[in-house]
């Protein structure tokens, strides 16, 4: 009996081991399959590392972007909507660590946990229709001309995004030597819409102005007077211009940095801070399950001159494009923030769906309805009385721009966003012009030209 007890004592601890083993084999498969099916070894989807079998990417009129024809990844047949595209669609060699060649590879592949890479009906994987539009993103891209910068539009409506476009790129169907020029490619693989933070400089004046009028009984209706230079409790705010009185909203056509300095330092840090919370500066969203950089805000220690600093959105601020962008759609938007979208549908060749996701946008209050309504009228405003509206006129262009000083003695960074205040055409835009000077010329005019051919202008 004893013996028999204590064979039975072993079985029982060999069934226990063989249950833990088959629980971890099942565990490593539910997390490691999709990357083990889809990764590049796999000779099935694969060639000399470059992805070969896999469903198609398409624009959001069903314009296709990549597809595999008799086993080879065959591209877009316009050069400039291949480059413009190359980062949301992806290159042959995954560079683009955010591209969906990358990041939705397994379902462009038609890989499940049921059945493997198994494609019903003899197709090749899934077919991604995204939000994007290919000419839209084409000029977008020529009106970056070759400047380092990323431009996106988003409908504040939906979360769609109908243009995705980051600066330099490269053909994927003809891999240039990146190598071999690493001055010209230098970031090259970067998105930088998604991957990148940038100094803010004056569109952060739009987190001040918001913190402002919840915050400072009577704003709108005070007087800022600007002599060019302010001493703020020891620290020197300079402004590039003498802009003398201004009202609440002239001090944002204006631009001034010493009425948002001083707001800002009667805000404090921790109103400061809040609103940068709200305006989504910090924490990165993701796009489509896509992570998103974070953004850079912090008063701790500032001195008091740095916390005026901080207002003029300089100091150590850093912003993420797609982040600002979100902030920027929710003035549109009455205070509620979309949760952005590039996916529009995954489908089997058969034109199933491939994703059940429950995905609503997801309508947050970021602002007040009456605050965002101020900063859309002292928007408008900055439009009419500096910016001007170009070929625009009509459909409420409403916008603010930033010139950001950056450490290293090149030109400042060149930024401008808003949107079109129409039912219309509901589209938020943010323009980045890497030391392309100041924002109200150089992103200024690529942001014209993209919105025009947005509303078909
Ligand atoms: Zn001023």
């Amino acid at each position: 009996m004893k013996l028999m007890g204590k064979r039975a004592g072993i079985l029982f601890i060999l069934c226990v081991l063989f249950a833990v083993g088959m629980i971890f084999l099942l565990f490593t498969y539910i997390k490691d399959a999709p990357k083990w099916a889809a990764a590049p070894f796999n000779q099935h989807l694969y060639r000399s590392g470059e992805l070969v079998r896999a469903g198609q990417i398409l624009d959001a009129n069903g314009k296709v972007l990549v597809s595999t024809i008799e086993n080879e990844r065959v591209y877009n047949s316009d050069e400039s909507t291949r480059a413009a595209l190359m980062h949301l669609v992806g290159d042959p060699k995954r560079g683009v660590a955010t591209s969906l060649q990358v990041t939705y590879r397994n379902k462009l592949v038609g890989w499940n946990y049921l059945n493997g890479i198994y494609h019903f009906g003899g197709g090749i994987g899934n077919n991604i229709q995204t939000t994007v539009d290919a000419d839209l993103a084409r000029a977008t891209y020529a009106a970056l001309g070759g400047r380092r910068g990323t431009a996106c539009v988003m409908n504040y409506k939906t979360g769609d995004l109908l243009c995705m476009v980051s600066s330099p790129s490269f053909d994927p169907a003809n891999v240039p030597d990146i190598e071999g020029d690493p001055e010209k490619y230098d970031g090259v693989y970067i998105n930088r819409l998604l991957s990148a933070s940038y100094t803010p400089g004056s569109i952060f004046k739009l987190v001040t102005a918001a913190a402002a009028i919840d915050n400072l009984p009577g704003v709108q209706s005070r007087e800022f007077v600007c002599e060019g230079s302010y001493d703020l409790l020891g620290q020197e705010i300079t402004c590039p211009s003498v802009h003398g009185r201004q009202n609440f909203a002239e001090t944002m056509a204006n631009s001034c940095n010493i009425a948002y300095a001083r707001m800002a330092s009667e805000l404090g840090p921790e109103t400061m801070t809040a609103y940068a919370g709200k305006a989504g500066v910090m924490s990165g969203q993701d796009l489509d399950g896509i992570g998103v950089a974070n953004g850079h805000f912090s008063l701790t220690g500032a001195a008091p001159g740095d916390v005026g600093w901080a207002g003029v959105g300089q100091y150590d601020t850093l912003i993420n494009p797609l982040s600002y962008l979100e902030f920027v759609a929710a003035i549109a938007n009455g205070g509620s923030a979309v949760t952005p979208h590039i996916i529009d549908s995954i489908k089997t060749p058969n034109g199933f769906p491939a994703r059940f996701a429950i995905d609503l946008p997801i309508h947050e209050n970021v602002l007040s309805g009456s605050t965002a309504g101020t900063l859309r009228q002292i928007m408008r405003a900055a439009v009419v009385n500096n910016y001007g509206e170009g070929n625009l006129a009509g459909y409420g262009l409403s916008a603010k721009s930033g010139t950001a000083e950056v450490a290293d003695g090149k030109e400042p960074h060149s930024w401008f966003c808003g949107f079109l205040d129409d039912e219309t055409a509901p589209l938020a835009f943010i323009v980045i012009v890497e030391n392309g000077g100041a924002g109200k010329d150089a992103a200024a005019n690529v942001a014209r030209t993209v919105l025009e051919a947005a509303v078909g202008k």
